[in-house]
């Protein structure tokens, strides 16, 4: 069997067509592909505004800056998730506060985070950042009233769940990143995200202000609204008013991201199915600890199971040529956060979480075969 990783891009030959047509064209950045991509990523999404960037990390960056997170601040986000989405705090100079998960939906736990508003009495907690960890999309409308019982702002880290939404309590799905409940959502196109540009980020939100701030911020701080220049109002002139970055996505990227964004849906009903195969069979497995649920809205970016025997399980399938992987080493424990504090023990379901969990194989090209090979190989495993 040829190698199977836990997640892998889909590249057609429309999306290389896509890419060779600006390669021909005028423009390989800040072209019509960015604003055609950021105009489609919104629609696809629900929300008013999008703001195509480098990657996914540039986006949290920006959400940062553009909240205005400084030192002193204190901001809450989970351990399981990728380190970008607390790193984006320390690149401003805030401080994380790290908050357990609930063990059945591997989500930041909102009575959590309630605790932690609640005994601080002077107001350091500034913001939240929830992440819909392998595509699990958190209730953001519970997040939202919590938050606003407090004064805090809620950055959606969405890179799992493209597509993926939550039931509101009017029975209404809520898309990720629609902006609805969250100030700001960030989105990444890594390859082994849903949507691939080789790298990018977007950025999306209902918010004009943070908006024209974040287009901003983007190109060095450079105002981009002609009629808020201050000093002169000349064809060539150009006024940088704060200090921002270079995190301009290529045309290039727009194009490849643009093409996949067209098969978007089809890949969620792939990934849907091979997550319900998981499901169905490991759920009367009494190996089986806990897995990834079978609900409404999942995006299932990764699919999850816990397992006792994890580290031999993960090398027994390595020698298959089947890469599953660990999501995640959890951020508190990081020797870079362990320097704040942070220690083991601090974040029982976390820990107990990552001591058991692999990610298995689920992306829309993998093959019935690929996945019944998988299946058959764990079963053999936990029957030796
Ligand atoms: C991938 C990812 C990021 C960072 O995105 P990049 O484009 O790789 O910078 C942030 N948060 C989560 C949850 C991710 O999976």
């Amino acid at each position: 069997m040829k190698k199977i990783p836990y997640g892998r891009q889909n590249i057609t030959d429309e999306d290389i067509s896509a890419v060779v047509e600006v390669l021909k064209s005028d423009y390989l950045t800040q072209g019509p592909k960015i604003a055609e991509f950021e105009e489609d990523f919104a629609a696809y999404v629900g929300s008013k505004y999008a703001v195509a960037v480098s990657n996914g990390t540039a986006a949290l960056h920006l959400n940062a800056m553009a909240l205005g997170v400084k030192p002193g601040d204190k901001v809450i986000t989970t351990p399981i998730t990728f380190v970008a989405s607390a790193n984006c705090v320390r690149y401003c100079g805030g401080e994380l506060i790290f908050a357990d998960i609930d063990p059945d939906t591997y989500l930041l736990d909102i009575n959590k985070v309630r605790e932690l508003l609640e005994k601080d009495t002077d107001k350091e907690i500034k913001g939240i950042i929830p992440v819909n960890f392998a595509g699990r999309v958190v209730d953001m409308e519970a997040f939202r009233v919590l938050a606003d019982e407090y004064g805090c702002w809620i950055i959606e880290d969405a890179c799992h769940s493209p597509g993926g939404y939550f039931i509101n309590s009017k029975g209404k799905k809520v898309r990720s990143g629609s902006g609805r409940y969250a100030d700001l959502a960030i989105f990444s196109f890594h390859p082994v995200k849903h949507i691939a540009a080789g790298e990018g980020g977007m950025i999306t939100t209902n918010d004009e202000e943070l908006y024209k701030k974040i287009l901003n911020l983007r190109t060095h701080g450079i105002q981009q609204d002609f009629s808020k220049r201050i000093y002169d109002d000349s064809l060539w002139y150009y006024e940088m008013q704060e200090l921002g970055y270079n995190y301009r996505l290529t045309d290039i990227q727009a194009a490849l991201g643009l093409s996949q964004l067209k098969r978007a849906d089809e890949g969620l009903v792939r990934r849907k199915e091979i997550a319900a195969t998981y499901y169905n069979y490991f759920k009367n497995k009494d190996y089986v600890k806990g897995q990834s649920k079978v609900i409404e809205g999942h995006a299932y970016h990764l699919y999850v199971i816990e397992v006792e025997q994890r580290k031999e399980l993960h090398a027994y399938l390595r020698d298959l040529n089947i890469y599953a992987q660990i999501h995640y080493v959890p951020t508190h424990l990081m020797p870079y956060y362990r320097d704040f504090g942070w220690k083991e023990g601090d974040l029982p379901n976390a820990e107990a979480y990552y001591g058991r969990c692999i990610s298995l194989p689920v992306f829309p090209t993998l093959t019935q075969e690929e996945q019944e090979f998988v299946i058959e190989k764990i079963d053999v495993f936990f029957k030796k």
